[in-house]
């Protein structure tokens, strides 16, 4: 009877566009008793829209968006298609992001000098996991990244953009000009419409809800007010979203991770139950036990109502 049963509920996971890896996931799937959700793309639409650009004393704002988007286009990240979005709209030139305008900060000189001919080029991006991105732009790294990993100390009028976008829940990104900061940008983002129910839902079903994100904790706990979660676990890198589940499942608990992106694979694989969001990376939805096809939370309910009751039948 048992793998009948299974077979039964993966037909009618299918119909809910709840894909399984294979029937054997619905076992796991009962015995969890808390969930790990990531936050962007997943509690929210992972839609960012750029909301200020703030250039450093001496930086050129329309060379910070143009520098800041060429690297980014190399990112899938939501926080790098808002940058690259945003700067074709203003009308930076992307494909030309030097202008050499504007620029009067010593050490770009200084890296003009070795390198004579620009290329107008990105050269050796980098994807700095869970962190930001960077490349080389006419000899020049420029980086993106979260403040806590910016290469250079922000000054007092930085620092207020990035506290007080923290504090509205927003989310700053730090540019850097090899180690000096050459500005702030802000981007937004906002929770999908279903969060709050679902997750009350999965409290109801006796289920512990827990954010776990690599953004700010001022953004962290902001989303987690809006859709009623105490468990915030913020600032950590990829690895960190590992550690915690693994201090999570050393406390006794099963855990289920959902999350959407390259970030969250690695947690999705070590977490008990890895469910990935349709509407993500295939790198997650590789990671996952199972696929959420709409990117909805009501999924996560229903994933977990119907293995209890596929199992009920069998049991
Ligand atoms: P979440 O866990 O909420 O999905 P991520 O782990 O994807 O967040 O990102 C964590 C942080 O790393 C972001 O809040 C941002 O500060 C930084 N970050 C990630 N990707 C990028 C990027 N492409 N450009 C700039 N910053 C980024
Ligand atoms: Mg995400």
């Amino acid at each position: 009877a048992t793998p009948t049963a299974l077979m039964v509920g993966t037909g009618r996971g299918a119909q809910l566009g709840i894909l399984l890896k294979g029937p054997e996931v619905l076992e796991s799937t009962r015995r969890v008793d808390t969930v790990a959700l990531d936050k962007t793309g997943t509690v929210t639409t992972g839609e960012m829209a750029v909301t200020d650009v703030v250039a450093a004393d001496g930086v050129d704002v329309d060379d910070l968006l143009a520098r800041a988007a060429a690297v980014e286009s190399g990112s899938e990240h939501p926080i790098g298609r808002a940058i690259v979005a945003h700067s074709a709209l203003s009308g930076a030139d992307v494909s030309l992001p030097f202008s050499g305008d504007g620029v009067t900060l010593p050490f770009l000189e200084r890296a003009d000098e070795r390198r004579p001919e620009r290329s107008r080029r990105v050269e050796r991006f980098t994807n700095l996991a869970g962190a930001g991105v960077a490349g080389y732009i006419d000899g020049i790294r420029v980086s993106v990244t979260r403040p806590s990993d910016a290469l250079g100390e922000l000054d007092a009028r930085l620092q207020s953009v990035v506290d007080e976008a923290a504090a509205r829940g927003a989310t700053p990104v730090v540019v850097c000009y090899l180690d000096a900061v050459a500005g702030v940008i802000v981007v937004a983002d906002t929770v999908k419409p279903t969060s709050a129910a679902a997750i009350a839902e999965l409290k109801r079903m006796g289920l512990r809800p827990v954010l776990l994100t690599g953004d700010n904790a001022g953004a962290a706990r902001h989303v987690a007010a809006q859709v009623g979660i105490d468990d915030v676990i913020a600032d950590v890198r990829p690895e960190g979203k590992v550690d915690a589940i693994a201090a999570l499942q050393a406390d006794g608990r099963v855990v289920a991770m959902v999350g959407d992106g390259v970030n969250d694979a690695a947690a999705l694989a070590s977490a008990d139950l890895g469910l990935a969001m349709g509407t993500g990376t295939d790198v997650a939805i590789e990671a996952g036990d199972l696929t959420l096809v709409s990117g909805d939370l009501w999924a996560v309910v229903d994933a977990i109502a119907l293995s209890r009751k596929t199992l009920a039948t069998i049991k």
